[in-house]
């Protein structure tokens, strides 16, 4: 007896923002679509794939971050043997992640309900300028649909006592002539404000809406071991039940593969779906870090009280630097330290808010033959071809580093002391915003994976999602963006659903 269904209409693999978006935009534009979403991790949070942050209690939070941290949860240390660390809620690549250049030391991954998203710090800033994809005409109304569908909002600590301060003060000396809508300004955040000072971040929880109580079935603890296809065309799934071991099928019309940058490819893979650009253009955003105390000017007088619960302290919030082509081609995010995704436990707790993070993100200088490939004779812990990162920067990378570092250490230097020396330069992966592996692109011409609609090349049926589409060179955050393309994508099939149905599938 299985508990799987033995047929449906589309099968999603992966439960995090992208899979999400496919799932909830097929229910609210085809109802009648049979869509069940497979995910190898097990349910973390409630109601599933809620932001671990949401959970009140710290015990019950670390034992979800511990349940999402790869084969073995909640078993291992938490660290790999060489010592390189990953962040609570995710796992690194035990072996592999430099099997050609420096390679990805800290890429890391999760596998729960929620994917990435369960843990994200929720920065959603839209692309500008080249980061932008300039052959998708309707790109902003997707990324309005994909603000609405997390929960997007700059208001969330806009207000944060020092906030309007720290953007004064930014604004100064970075805003030049920019467009309104590219100065400093609150960081879109997936994070909503309860009116009591508490926050709910947004997970794919969110994302997900009500499909899950409306009909879209959601079988955690299950890995997509194999897409199966005849003749061009995607049958179904070869699936393993992770809790029996029990393998069987479930035939499928379209299967969506939102695994993440680096297992997307790796389920193309071990399907025997290879198109040349599968796993290349690899790009993971070079970023650099410094932090400072506030001037004493801007801390006197302010009122900053220690958060509790699920509650930030409210202190200087989160600022948003945009990426600009030709003034700062650089992302920057400006956070008080305790909304920060890389905490400093080395600084003194004596005023919560009065020490701010500033990250700066490059712009990967993208090319071929960064890589994530396959390995045909070893596996990875669930059984899977085994990855093998072949990654450098490159000269063009290394200036965009060197300006990276003068102008975080200059926007620094307006707000207050800064604590460090230089910039610290972060190892390669630790943007976890890995980019390119299943890009997109306008012709089937050996440089992308999938088109428009993240159907892939000479597959039909056989869908991508996730960041792995994002084909430019992007400094800022890119879930918003994942999230707009597979609302573009699942639109596409909803719309197409009523032709393959033979009803109005499109009908409640
Ligand atoms: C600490 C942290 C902070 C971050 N901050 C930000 C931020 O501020 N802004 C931003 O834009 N991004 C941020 N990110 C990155 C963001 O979380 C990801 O971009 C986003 O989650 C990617 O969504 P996804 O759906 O493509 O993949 P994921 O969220 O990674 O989900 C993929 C899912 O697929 C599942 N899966 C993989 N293989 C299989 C298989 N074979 N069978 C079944 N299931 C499978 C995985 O278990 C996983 O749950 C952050 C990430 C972390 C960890």
């Amino acid at each position: 007896m299985t508990r799987y269904p033995a047929d449906v209409d589309v099968v999603v693999i992966g439960s995090g923002p992208a899979g999400a978006a496919w799932a909830r935009v097929l229910h609210e534009r085809a109802a009648r679509l049979r869509v069940v979403v497979l995910e190898v991790g097990p349910v973390l949070s409630s109601p599933p794939g809620d932001h671990v942050k949401n959970i009140a209690d710290p015990d019950d939070r670390r034992r979800a971050q511990r349940a999402s941290e790869g084969p073995g949860a909640g078993d291992g240390p938490g660290a790999a043997p060489d010592g390189r660390r990953a962040r609570p809620g995710t796992f690194l690549l035990p072996d592999g992640f430099a099997a050609g250049g420096t390679g990805l030391p800290a890429a890391a991954m999760s596998s729960g309900v929620g994917g990435m998203g369960a843990h994200w710090t929720g920065a959603c800033p839209r692309p500008g300028g080249s980061e932008r994809i300039s052959f998708l005409p309707d790109l902003d109304a997707d990324l309005d649909e994909a603000e609405r569908l997390l929960g997007v909002s700059a208001a969330a600590l806009a207000d944060a006592p020092l906030a309007a301060d720290v953007r004064a003060l930014l604004g100064a000396v970075l805003d030049d002539d920019r467009p309104l809508d590219r100065r400093v300004q609150p960081m879109p955040l997936a994070v909503q404000a309860d009116g009591d000072g508490g926050l709910h971040w947004s997970g794919p929880a969110v994302v997900f809406g009500d499909v899950l109580r409306q009909g879209v079935s959601l079988f955690p603890d299950t890995l997509a071991q194999r897409v199966l296809l005849d003749d061009g065309r995607v049958t179904g799934v070869r699936v393993r039940d992770v809790t029996t071991g029990a393998q069987t099928r479930i035939a499928a019309r379209v299967v969506v593969v939102a695994a993440d940058a680096l297992r997307t490819p790796q389920l193309l893979f071990a399907s025997g779906v290879r198109p040349p650009a599968l796993g290349r253009y690899l790009n993971d955003q070079p970023q650099v870090l410094t932090a400072v105390r506030l001037r004493e000017d801007v801390l006197a007088g302010a009122a900053l009280e220690p958060g509790s619960g699920t509650a930030l302290a409210q202190g200087s919030g989160v600022s948003w630097v945009p990426f600009d082509d030709d003034r700062h081609p650089f992302h920057g995010q400006v956070m008080q330290m305790d909304a920060s995704p890389v905490p400093r436990p080395d600084l003194p707790a004596d005023r919560p808010g009065a020490y701010v993070g500033l990250g700066w993100f490059c712009a990967k200088d993208v090319r071929a033959e960064d890589r994530v490939e396959f390995a045909e004779d070893a596996v990875d812990g669930y059984g899977l071809p085994a990855p093998r990162v072949h990654y450098a920067l490159t000269a063009t990378d290394a200036r965009r580093l060197a300006a990276a570092k003068d102008a975080v250490v200059r926007a620094a230097r307006v707000l207050g002391e800064p604590l460090d020396d230089a910039p610290i330069e972060l190892p390669a992966g630790s943007s976890l915003h890995y980019q390119g592996t299943t890009r997109m692109g306008q012709a089937d011409d050996g440089t992308s994976v999938c088109d428009p609609n993240g159907e892939v090349w000479g597959t039909r049926g056989l869908f991508v999602a996730g960041n792995g589409l994002i084909p430019t060179e992007t400094a800022c955050n890119p879930t918003l963006t994942a999230v707009a393309l597979a609302v573009r994508g699942a639109r596409h099939v909803a719309a197409s659903a009523a032709a393959w149905t033979g009803e109005d599938a499109t009908r409640g």
